[in-house]
Protein backbone atom coordinates (compact mmCIF):
# COMPACT_ATOMS: atom_id res chain seq x y z
CA UNK A 1 0.00 0.00 0.00
CA UNK A 2 2.23 2.96 1.12
CA UNK A 3 6.28 3.28 1.57
CA UNK A 4 6.99 3.04 5.29
CA UNK A 5 9.38 6.01 5.95
CA UNK A 6 12.53 5.95 6.84
CA UNK A 7 12.14 4.32 10.84
CA UNK A 8 13.77 7.25 13.06
CA UNK A 9 14.00 6.24 16.97
CA UNK A 10 12.54 8.78 18.90
CA UNK A 11 12.23 8.68 22.39
CA UNK A 12 8.89 8.72 24.14
CA UNK A 13 8.43 12.04 26.34
CA UNK A 14 6.59 13.13 29.59
CA UNK A 15 3.88 15.83 28.97
CA UNK A 16 3.57 18.96 30.99
CA UNK A 17 0.58 21.79 30.30
CA UNK A 18 1.65 24.82 28.18
CA UNK A 19 0.34 27.76 29.52
CA UNK A 20 0.98 31.31 28.88
CA UNK A 21 4.36 30.67 26.83
CA UNK A 22 5.60 27.66 28.98
CA UNK A 23 5.80 24.33 30.15
CA UNK A 24 4.31 23.54 33.55
CA UNK A 25 3.57 20.81 35.71
CA UNK A 26 0.12 20.28 37.68
CA UNK A 27 -0.91 23.23 40.14
CA UNK A 28 -1.19 20.14 42.46
CA UNK A 29 1.53 17.97 41.58
CA UNK A 30 -0.69 15.64 39.61
CA UNK A 31 0.06 13.26 36.97
CA UNK A 32 -0.56 9.65 35.62
CA UNK A 33 0.91 7.26 32.97
CA UNK A 34 0.68 6.89 29.03
CA UNK A 35 0.71 3.70 28.23
CA UNK A 36 2.24 2.07 25.13
CA UNK A 37 -1.00 0.14 23.75
CA UNK A 38 1.32 -1.80 21.04
CA UNK A 39 3.13 -3.67 24.85
CA UNK A 40 1.21 -2.43 27.40
CA UNK A 41 4.52 -0.78 29.19
CA UNK A 42 4.37 2.97 30.37
CA UNK A 43 5.92 5.53 27.88
CA UNK A 44 6.01 8.39 30.24
CA UNK A 45 3.99 10.67 32.24
CA UNK A 46 1.54 12.77 31.81
CA UNK A 47 0.54 16.10 34.02
CA UNK A 48 -3.08 15.56 35.01
CA UNK A 49 -4.80 19.17 35.11
CA UNK A 50 -7.71 19.78 36.93
CA UNK A 51 -9.94 23.14 37.64
CA UNK A 52 -6.59 25.30 38.91
CA UNK A 53 -4.73 24.54 35.47
CA UNK A 54 -7.66 24.80 33.32
CA UNK A 55 -8.16 28.51 35.31
CA UNK A 56 -4.50 29.62 34.94
CA UNK A 57 -4.47 28.65 31.30
CA UNK A 58 -8.22 30.58 30.53
CA UNK A 59 -6.89 33.43 31.61
CA UNK A 60 -3.73 33.27 29.96
CA UNK A 61 -5.80 33.08 26.81
CA UNK A 62 -8.27 35.80 27.52
CA UNK A 63 -5.43 38.18 28.24
CA UNK A 64 -3.87 37.30 25.05
CA UNK A 65 -6.61 38.18 23.10
CA UNK A 66 -6.04 41.65 24.15
CA UNK A 67 -2.05 41.65 23.31
CA UNK A 68 0.11 41.50 20.46
CA UNK A 69 -2.05 38.97 18.79
CA UNK A 70 -4.61 41.76 18.27
CA UNK A 71 -2.81 43.87 17.21
CA UNK A 72 -1.50 41.78 13.99
CA UNK A 73 -2.55 42.55 10.60
CA UNK A 74 -4.19 39.22 9.19
CA UNK A 75 -0.83 38.46 6.86
CA UNK A 76 1.49 38.82 9.90
CA UNK A 77 -0.86 36.44 11.90
CA UNK A 78 -1.76 33.75 8.65
CA UNK A 79 1.86 33.79 8.11
CA UNK A 80 2.66 32.44 11.44
CA UNK A 81 -0.36 30.35 11.54
CA UNK A 82 1.69 28.79 8.20
CA UNK A 83 4.70 28.39 9.69
CA UNK A 84 3.47 26.39 12.16
CA UNK A 85 2.63 23.97 9.05
CA UNK A 86 6.31 24.02 7.91
CA UNK A 87 7.58 23.34 11.40
CA UNK A 88 5.22 19.71 11.84
CA UNK A 89 7.04 19.21 8.29
CA UNK A 90 10.46 19.39 9.46
CA UNK A 91 9.65 17.85 12.59
CA UNK A 92 7.62 14.92 10.71
CA UNK A 93 9.21 12.03 11.30
CA UNK A 94 9.64 12.74 15.22
CA UNK A 95 5.80 13.29 15.01
CA UNK A 96 4.61 10.39 12.93
CA UNK A 97 6.87 8.35 15.90
CA UNK A 98 5.54 9.32 19.16
CA UNK A 99 2.06 9.23 17.47
CA UNK A 100 2.06 5.66 16.44
CA UNK A 101 3.89 4.70 20.05
CA UNK A 102 0.66 6.58 21.81
CA UNK A 103 -2.36 4.95 19.66
CA UNK A 104 -0.74 2.10 18.57
CA UNK A 105 -1.32 2.50 14.69
CA UNK A 106 1.20 1.86 12.02
CA UNK A 107 3.72 3.83 11.33
CA UNK A 108 3.73 4.27 7.53
CA UNK A 109 -0.02 5.93 8.22
CA UNK A 110 0.89 8.25 10.71
CA UNK A 111 3.87 9.27 8.15
CA UNK A 112 1.71 9.04 5.19
CA UNK A 113 -1.24 10.94 6.49
CA UNK A 114 -1.67 12.12 10.18
CA UNK A 115 1.25 14.16 10.47
CA UNK A 116 1.43 15.44 6.51
CA UNK A 117 -2.19 16.37 6.91
CA UNK A 118 -1.47 18.06 10.17
CA UNK A 119 0.65 20.28 8.20
CA UNK A 120 -2.01 21.08 5.55
CA UNK A 121 -4.52 21.98 8.14
CA UNK A 122 -2.27 24.94 8.90
CA UNK A 123 -1.21 25.68 5.12
CA UNK A 124 -5.05 25.21 4.16
CA UNK A 125 -6.56 27.75 6.84
CA UNK A 126 -3.57 30.16 6.02
CA UNK A 127 -4.57 30.53 2.55
CA UNK A 128 -8.36 30.13 2.89
CA UNK A 129 -8.98 32.73 4.75
CA UNK A 130 -7.69 35.15 2.99
CA UNK A 131 -10.27 34.71 0.16
CA UNK A 132 -12.92 35.17 2.25
CA UNK A 133 -14.89 38.93 2.26
CA UNK A 134 -17.57 40.00 3.98
CA UNK A 135 -21.65 40.36 3.24
CA UNK A 136 -22.51 43.63 1.92
CA UNK A 137 -26.56 43.96 0.93
CA UNK A 138 -28.17 48.09 0.31
CA UNK A 139 -32.11 48.53 1.65
CA UNK A 140 -33.35 50.57 -1.51
CA UNK A 141 -31.69 54.08 -0.77
CA UNK A 142 -32.72 53.65 2.95
CA UNK A 143 -29.21 52.11 4.59
CA UNK A 144 -26.28 49.98 3.57
CA UNK A 145 -25.94 47.36 5.69
CA UNK A 146 -22.21 45.35 5.85
CA UNK A 147 -21.02 42.78 8.08
CA UNK A 148 -17.14 42.63 10.25
CA UNK A 149 -16.11 39.76 11.51
CA UNK A 150 -14.37 39.17 15.11
CA UNK A 151 -12.71 36.30 16.70
CA UNK A 152 -15.13 34.20 19.11
CA UNK A 153 -12.49 34.51 21.74
CA UNK A 154 -11.52 32.32 23.97
CA UNK A 155 -12.05 28.37 22.50
CA UNK A 156 -11.73 25.24 24.40
CA UNK A 157 -10.88 22.55 21.88
CA UNK A 158 -11.49 19.08 23.23
CA UNK A 159 -10.23 15.92 21.01
CA UNK A 160 -10.19 12.52 20.73
CA UNK A 161 -7.56 9.70 20.75
CA UNK A 162 -8.08 8.29 17.42
CA UNK A 163 -6.50 11.17 15.17
CA UNK A 164 -4.77 13.07 17.95
CA UNK A 165 -2.63 15.32 15.83
CA UNK A 166 -4.67 15.21 12.61
CA UNK A 167 -7.77 16.40 14.26
CA UNK A 168 -6.58 18.78 16.65
CA UNK A 169 -5.03 20.72 14.13
CA UNK A 170 -8.34 20.45 12.49
CA UNK A 171 -9.55 22.85 15.12
CA UNK A 172 -6.14 25.09 16.18
CA UNK A 173 -5.52 26.02 12.76
CA UNK A 174 -8.74 28.06 11.85
CA UNK A 175 -9.28 29.33 15.07
CA UNK A 176 -6.00 30.84 14.92
CA UNK A 177 -6.56 32.06 11.24
CA UNK A 178 -8.85 33.77 12.58
CA UNK A 179 -7.90 35.39 15.84
CA UNK A 180 -9.14 33.22 18.55
CA UNK A 181 -6.75 31.98 21.39
CA UNK A 182 -7.07 28.84 22.20
CA UNK A 183 -6.90 25.92 25.51
CA UNK A 184 -6.49 22.65 23.96
CA UNK A 185 -7.66 19.45 26.09
CA UNK A 186 -6.12 16.15 24.34
CA UNK A 187 -7.16 12.82 25.09
CA UNK A 188 -5.94 11.74 27.88
CA UNK A 189 -4.91 8.59 26.04
CA UNK A 190 -2.76 10.43 23.32
CA UNK A 191 -1.07 13.20 24.99
CA UNK A 192 2.71 13.38 22.73
CA UNK A 193 1.90 14.77 20.01
CA UNK A 194 -0.30 17.70 21.05
CA UNK A 195 2.63 18.69 23.70
CA UNK A 196 5.04 18.87 20.16
CA UNK A 197 2.82 21.17 19.04
CA UNK A 198 2.50 23.61 21.70
CA UNK A 199 6.34 23.82 21.34
CA UNK A 200 6.08 24.11 17.49
CA UNK A 201 3.74 26.77 17.96
CA UNK A 202 5.98 28.82 20.37
CA UNK A 203 8.64 28.24 17.21
CA UNK A 204 6.62 29.82 14.62
CA UNK A 205 6.04 33.11 16.56
CA UNK A 206 2.80 32.39 18.55
CA UNK A 207 2.92 35.40 21.04
CA UNK A 208 2.20 33.91 24.93
CA UNK A 209 -0.85 33.00 26.28
CA UNK A 210 -2.01 32.26 22.55
CA UNK A 211 -2.30 28.79 22.56
CA UNK A 212 -2.43 26.69 25.70
CA UNK A 213 -2.89 22.92 26.27
CA UNK A 214 -4.30 21.65 29.37
CA UNK A 215 -3.38 17.52 29.92
CA UNK A 216 -5.93 15.60 31.81
CA UNK A 217 -9.59 13.46 31.73
CA UNK A 218 -13.08 13.97 31.50
CA UNK A 219 -15.84 14.18 33.67
CA UNK A 220 -14.58 16.21 36.98
CA UNK A 221 -11.05 16.78 35.41
CA UNK A 222 -9.44 19.36 32.96
CA UNK A 223 -12.33 18.30 30.28
CA UNK A 224 -15.40 19.32 32.48
CA UNK A 225 -13.07 22.14 33.83
CA UNK A 226 -12.79 23.63 30.35
CA UNK A 227 -16.30 23.23 29.20
CA UNK A 228 -17.61 25.24 32.77
CA UNK A 229 -15.23 28.08 32.34
CA UNK A 230 -17.55 31.09 32.19
CA UNK A 231 -14.25 32.98 30.59
CA UNK A 232 -14.55 30.19 27.49
CA UNK A 233 -16.31 31.36 24.46
CA UNK A 234 -16.67 28.56 22.70
CA UNK A 235 -16.47 24.46 22.74
CA UNK A 236 -15.07 22.59 19.80
CA UNK A 237 -15.33 18.88 20.66
CA UNK A 238 -14.74 16.10 19.27
CA UNK A 239 -15.92 12.70 20.43
CA UNK A 240 -18.38 9.91 21.68
CA UNK A 241 -22.09 10.90 21.31
CA UNK A 242 -22.95 10.47 24.91
CA UNK A 243 -19.94 12.50 26.05
CA UNK A 244 -21.40 15.42 23.81
CA UNK A 245 -24.65 14.93 25.33
CA UNK A 246 -22.37 15.21 29.06
CA UNK A 247 -20.99 18.87 27.70
CA UNK A 248 -23.65 20.20 26.00
CA UNK A 249 -25.53 19.83 29.66
CA UNK A 250 -22.80 21.47 31.58
CA UNK A 251 -22.17 24.27 29.04
CA UNK A 252 -25.60 25.56 29.25
CA UNK A 253 -25.17 26.68 32.69
CA UNK A 254 -22.50 29.38 30.67
CA UNK A 255 -24.30 29.49 27.28
CA UNK A 256 -21.39 28.59 25.23
CA UNK A 257 -21.41 28.35 21.61
CA UNK A 258 -20.78 24.89 20.49
CA UNK A 259 -19.84 22.82 17.66
CA UNK A 260 -19.67 18.36 17.76
CA UNK A 261 -18.41 16.12 15.64
CA UNK A 262 -19.35 12.87 17.55
CA UNK A 263 -19.74 9.30 16.71
CA UNK A 264 -21.18 7.40 13.23
CA UNK A 265 -21.81 3.80 12.48
CA UNK A 266 -21.82 4.32 8.52
CA UNK A 267 -23.88 2.54 6.17
CA UNK A 268 -21.62 1.01 2.89
CA UNK A 269 -23.63 0.49 0.40
CA UNK A 270 -22.40 -1.92 -2.36
CA UNK A 271 -24.50 -1.83 -5.66
CA UNK A 272 -23.81 -4.92 -8.28
CA UNK A 273 -23.43 -3.00 -10.85
CA UNK A 274 -20.23 -1.64 -9.37
CA UNK A 275 -16.50 -2.22 -9.67
CA UNK A 276 -15.85 -5.12 -7.53
CA UNK A 277 -12.03 -4.80 -7.40
CA UNK A 278 -11.87 -1.11 -6.48
CA UNK A 279 -15.12 -1.62 -3.58
CA UNK A 280 -13.10 -4.08 -1.88
CA UNK A 281 -9.66 -2.52 -2.24
CA UNK A 282 -11.45 0.63 -0.54
CA UNK A 283 -13.41 -1.38 1.35
CA UNK A 284 -10.83 -3.03 3.16
CA UNK A 285 -9.33 0.70 3.94
CA UNK A 286 -12.80 1.81 5.36
CA UNK A 287 -13.55 -1.22 7.49
CA UNK A 288 -9.90 -1.95 8.91
CA UNK A 289 -7.86 1.55 8.35
CA UNK A 290 -6.05 2.75 11.92
CA UNK A 291 -7.78 -0.47 13.37
CA UNK A 292 -11.15 0.56 12.22
CA UNK A 293 -10.99 3.28 15.13
CA UNK A 294 -12.15 6.35 12.61
CA UNK A 295 -15.45 7.71 13.07
CA UNK A 296 -16.06 7.71 9.10
CA UNK A 297 -15.82 4.01 9.03
CA UNK A 298 -18.35 2.12 6.71
CA UNK A 299 -18.95 -0.37 9.18
CA UNK A 300 -22.30 -1.11 7.86
CA UNK A 301 -21.92 -2.90 4.64
CA UNK A 302 -24.42 -3.38 2.64
CA UNK A 303 -24.43 -6.00 -0.59
CA UNK A 304 -27.03 -5.97 -3.05
CA UNK A 305 -27.81 -9.78 -3.31
CA UNK A 306 -26.82 -11.03 -6.79
CA UNK A 307 -22.89 -10.12 -5.84
CA UNK A 308 -23.17 -10.66 -2.18
CA UNK A 309 -21.52 -14.27 -2.15
CA UNK A 310 -18.94 -13.34 -4.46
CA UNK A 311 -18.13 -9.80 -2.51
CA UNK A 312 -17.69 -11.68 0.72
CA UNK A 313 -15.73 -14.44 -1.11
CA UNK A 314 -13.32 -11.86 -1.92
CA UNK A 315 -13.74 -9.33 0.87
CA UNK A 316 -12.61 -12.29 3.04
CA UNK A 317 -10.01 -13.57 0.90
CA UNK A 318 -8.32 -10.01 1.18
CA UNK A 319 -8.69 -9.18 4.65
CA UNK A 320 -7.16 -12.63 5.70
CA UNK A 321 -3.56 -10.99 4.16
CA UNK A 322 -3.92 -7.95 6.06
CA UNK A 323 -0.97 -8.68 8.62
CA UNK A 324 -1.70 -7.42 12.18
CA UNK A 325 0.88 -6.48 14.57
CA UNK A 326 3.90 -4.31 15.45
CA UNK A 327 3.15 -0.55 14.47
CA UNK A 328 6.50 -0.12 13.75
CA UNK A 329 7.07 -2.86 10.61
CA UNK A 330 6.49 -1.70 7.47
CA UNK A 331 4.02 -4.79 6.00
CA UNK A 332 1.95 -3.81 9.08
CA UNK A 333 -1.44 -2.74 8.47
CA UNK A 334 -3.40 -3.17 11.39
CA UNK A 335 -1.79 -2.03 14.61
CA UNK A 336 -3.15 -2.38 18.04
CA UNK A 337 -6.20 -0.84 19.87
CA UNK A 338 -5.67 2.18 21.92
CA UNK A 339 -6.56 0.74 25.61
CA UNK A 340 -7.10 -2.19 27.30
CA UNK A 341 -10.57 -0.71 28.43
CA UNK A 342 -11.57 -0.38 24.22
CA UNK A 343 -10.34 -3.80 23.49
CA UNK A 344 -12.47 -5.27 25.74
CA UNK A 345 -15.36 -2.90 24.46
CA UNK A 346 -14.97 -4.51 21.22
CA UNK A 347 -14.16 -7.55 22.16
CA UNK A 348 -17.62 -7.62 24.01
CA UNK A 349 -19.37 -6.76 20.71
CA UNK A 350 -18.27 -10.05 18.99
CA UNK A 351 -19.70 -11.85 22.18
CA UNK A 352 -22.81 -10.10 21.49
CA UNK A 353 -22.95 -11.00 18.25
CA UNK A 354 -22.75 -14.75 18.87
CA UNK A 355 -25.34 -13.99 21.44
CA UNK A 356 -27.31 -12.12 19.01
CA UNK A 357 -27.30 -15.00 15.91
CA UNK A 358 -24.46 -13.69 13.88
CA UNK A 359 -21.60 -15.76 12.32
CA UNK A 360 -18.00 -14.45 12.49
CA UNK A 361 -16.94 -15.62 9.31
CA UNK A 362 -13.35 -14.58 9.74
CA UNK A 363 -11.60 -12.76 12.92
CA UNK A 364 -12.88 -12.00 16.19
CA UNK A 365 -9.85 -13.10 17.89
CA UNK A 366 -6.19 -11.52 19.52
CA UNK A 367 -3.99 -13.03 16.87
CA UNK A 368 -1.89 -15.65 17.80
CA UNK A 369 1.94 -14.98 19.06
CA UNK A 370 0.59 -11.57 20.83
CA UNK A 371 1.13 -12.09 24.53
CA UNK A 372 0.83 -8.08 25.27
CA UNK A 373 -0.58 -5.73 23.40
CA UNK A 374 -4.30 -4.74 22.50
CA UNK A 375 -4.27 -6.34 18.97
CA UNK A 376 -7.05 -8.04 17.40
CA UNK A 377 -7.49 -9.66 14.52
CA UNK A 378 -10.14 -7.72 11.65
CA UNK A 379 -13.51 -9.27 11.95
CA UNK A 380 -16.01 -9.87 9.75
CA UNK A 381 -19.99 -11.13 10.89
CA UNK A 382 -22.92 -11.94 8.22
CA UNK A 383 -26.24 -13.36 9.82
CA UNK A 384 -27.21 -10.32 11.64
CA UNK A 385 -29.67 -7.59 11.18
CA UNK A 386 -30.47 -4.10 11.53
CA UNK A 387 -32.47 -5.06 14.63
CA UNK A 388 -29.23 -6.07 16.19
CA UNK A 389 -27.35 -3.87 18.58
CA UNK A 390 -24.11 -4.78 16.71
CA UNK A 391 -25.47 -3.72 13.74
CA UNK A 392 -26.54 -0.68 15.52
CA UNK A 393 -23.99 0.45 17.75
CA UNK A 394 -21.01 1.92 16.93
CA UNK A 395 -18.38 -0.43 17.75
CA UNK A 396 -15.12 1.91 16.84
CA UNK A 397 -12.17 -1.55 15.82
CA UNK A 398 -11.76 -3.52 12.70
CA UNK A 399 -15.24 -5.18 13.16
CA UNK A 400 -17.91 -5.03 10.06
CA UNK A 401 -21.17 -6.47 9.44
CA UNK A 402 -22.03 -7.54 6.17
CA UNK A 403 -25.85 -7.68 5.03
CA UNK A 404 -27.48 -8.65 1.74
CA UNK A 405 -30.31 -6.20 -0.11
CA UNK A 406 -32.44 -6.47 -2.68
CA UNK A 407 -33.53 -2.93 -3.74
CA UNK A 408 -32.71 0.47 -3.74
CA UNK A 409 -35.55 1.29 -1.20
CA UNK A 410 -34.85 -1.51 1.00
CA UNK A 411 -30.97 -0.65 1.75
CA UNK A 412 -31.73 3.80 1.43
CA UNK A 413 -34.72 2.64 4.49
CA UNK A 414 -31.65 0.04 6.06
CA UNK A 415 -28.89 2.98 5.63
CA UNK A 416 -31.16 5.73 7.61
CA UNK A 417 -32.38 3.40 9.89
CA UNK A 418 -30.01 4.72 13.23
CA UNK A 419 -29.56 7.96 15.29
CA UNK A 420 -26.70 8.54 13.73
CA UNK A 421 -25.85 10.44 10.36
CA UNK A 422 -22.23 11.26 9.23
CA UNK A 423 -21.18 9.15 6.61
CA UNK A 424 -22.03 7.05 3.71
CA UNK A 425 -20.67 5.36 0.82
CA UNK A 426 -22.41 4.52 -2.28
CA UNK A 427 -20.89 1.89 -4.95
CA UNK A 428 -22.48 1.96 -8.08
CA UNK A 429 -21.68 2.91 -12.29
CA UNK A 430 -25.09 4.28 -13.05
CA UNK A 431 -25.10 8.08 -12.94
CA UNK A 432 -28.68 8.46 -11.55
CA UNK A 433 -29.01 5.99 -9.26
CA UNK A 434 -25.75 7.39 -7.58
CA UNK A 435 -27.23 11.10 -7.41
CA UNK A 436 -30.59 9.61 -6.34
CA UNK A 437 -29.71 7.55 -3.44
CA UNK A 438 -27.10 10.19 -2.44
CA UNK A 439 -29.69 12.81 -2.34
CA UNK A 440 -31.88 10.29 0.62
CA UNK A 441 -28.92 9.35 2.86
CA UNK A 442 -29.16 11.05 5.75
CA UNK A 443 -25.94 11.92 6.50
CA UNK A 444 -23.81 14.88 6.32
CA UNK A 445 -21.03 13.74 4.10
CA UNK A 446 -21.88 10.83 1.24
CA UNK A 447 -18.99 9.79 -0.75
CA UNK A 448 -19.99 7.90 -4.20
CA UNK A 449 -17.36 4.96 -5.45
CA UNK A 450 -14.58 6.34 -2.80
CA UNK A 451 -14.13 6.83 0.92
CA UNK A 452 -12.16 9.31 3.01
CA UNK A 453 -11.24 11.68 -0.12
CA UNK A 454 -11.12 15.21 1.84
CA UNK A 455 -10.80 18.33 0.27
CA UNK A 456 -10.68 20.98 2.96
CA UNK A 457 -13.29 23.40 1.68
CA UNK A 458 -16.54 21.30 1.78
CA UNK A 459 -18.21 21.20 4.83
CA UNK A 460 -17.78 18.39 7.22
CA UNK A 461 -19.43 16.94 9.92
CA UNK A 462 -22.86 14.70 11.11
CA UNK A 463 -26.29 14.83 11.31
CA UNK A 464 -28.79 13.54 13.78
CA UNK A 465 -26.63 12.25 16.58
CA UNK A 466 -23.33 12.75 15.03
CA UNK A 467 -22.88 16.47 15.12
CA UNK A 468 -23.95 19.90 15.18
CA UNK A 469 -22.58 22.14 12.59
CA UNK A 470 -19.94 21.88 10.36
CA UNK A 471 -16.36 22.31 9.88
CA UNK A 472 -14.35 22.73 6.91
CA UNK A 473 -13.26 26.10 4.59
CA UNK A 474 -15.91 28.89 5.46
CA UNK A 475 -17.74 26.73 7.95
CA UNK A 476 -14.66 26.39 10.27
CA UNK A 477 -14.50 30.18 10.06
CA UNK A 478 -18.53 30.04 11.10
CA UNK A 479 -17.79 28.92 14.41
CA UNK A 480 -14.60 30.63 15.10
CA UNK A 481 -15.80 34.16 14.33
CA UNK A 482 -18.86 36.68 15.45
CA UNK A 483 -20.53 38.62 12.81
CA UNK A 484 -21.05 41.78 13.97
CA UNK A 485 -23.88 43.46 11.07
CA UNK A 486 -23.69 47.53 10.70
CA UNK A 487 -26.21 49.35 9.44
CA UNK A 488 -25.72 52.76 8.31
CA UNK A 489 -28.86 54.70 7.07
CA UNK A 490 -28.12 56.49 4.11
P1 LIG B 1 -14.62 10.57 24.22
O1 LIG B 1 -15.91 11.28 24.01
O2 LIG B 1 -14.54 9.53 25.25
O3 LIG B 1 -13.47 11.62 24.58
C1 LIG B 1 -13.15 12.70 23.73
C2 LIG B 1 -12.54 13.81 24.56
O4 LIG B 1 -13.52 14.33 25.45
C3 LIG B 1 -11.36 13.39 25.43
O5 LIG B 1 -10.39 14.42 25.40
C4 LIG B 1 -11.98 13.28 26.80
O6 LIG B 1 -11.07 13.46 27.87
C5 LIG B 1 -13.01 14.39 26.76
N1 LIG B 1 -14.13 14.23 27.69
C6 LIG B 1 -14.73 13.09 28.09
N2 LIG B 1 -15.76 13.38 28.92
C7 LIG B 1 -15.82 14.73 29.03
C8 LIG B 1 -16.67 15.63 29.73
N3 LIG B 1 -17.68 15.20 30.49
N4 LIG B 1 -16.44 16.96 29.61
C9 LIG B 1 -15.44 17.41 28.83
N5 LIG B 1 -14.59 16.60 28.15
C10 LIG B 1 -14.80 15.28 28.23
O7 LIG B 1 -14.23 10.01 22.78
P2 LIG B 1 -12.99 9.08 22.41
O8 LIG B 1 -13.23 7.72 22.95
O9 LIG B 1 -11.73 9.80 22.76
O10 LIG B 1 -13.08 9.05 20.81
C11 LIG B 1 -13.85 8.15 20.09
C12 LIG B 1 -15.16 8.79 19.64
O11 LIG B 1 -14.89 9.96 18.88
C13 LIG B 1 -15.96 7.89 18.72
O12 LIG B 1 -17.31 7.97 19.09
C14 LIG B 1 -15.76 8.51 17.35
O13 LIG B 1 -16.77 8.26 16.40
C15 LIG B 1 -15.68 9.96 17.69
N6 LIG B 1 -15.01 10.70 16.63
C16 LIG B 1 -15.77 11.52 15.83
C17 LIG B 1 -15.17 12.22 14.78
C18 LIG B 1 -15.97 13.11 13.87
O14 LIG B 1 -15.37 13.89 13.13
N7 LIG B 1 -17.29 13.05 13.88
C19 LIG B 1 -13.80 12.08 14.56
C20 LIG B 1 -13.07 11.24 15.40
C21 LIG B 1 -13.68 10.56 16.44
Amino acid sequence: MQQAPSAVKVKAIDCLHFINGEFVPSVDGKVFNNINPATEEVLGIVAEGGSADVDLAVQAAKKALQGPWKKMTASERTAIVRRIGDLILERKDELAYLESLDTGKPLWLSSSTDIPRSAYNFHFFSEYIRTLSNEASQTDDVALNYSIRRPLGVVGLINPWNLPLLLLTWKLAPALAAGNTVVMKPAELTPMTATVLAEICRDAGVPDGVVNLVHGFGPNSAGAALVEHPDVNGITFTGETTTGMAIMASASTTLKRLSYELGGKNPNIIFADSDLDEVIETTLKSSFINQGEVCLCGSRIYVERSIYDQFLDKFVEKTKGLIVGDPFIQETKVGALISREHYERVTSYIELAKEEGGHILLGGKRPEGFEKGYYLEPTIIVGLDNGCRVVREEIFGPVVTVIPFDSEEEVIEQANDTHYGLSATIWTNDLRRAHRVAGQIEAGIVWVNTWFLRDLRTPFGGMKQSGIGREGGVHSFEFYTELTNVCIKL
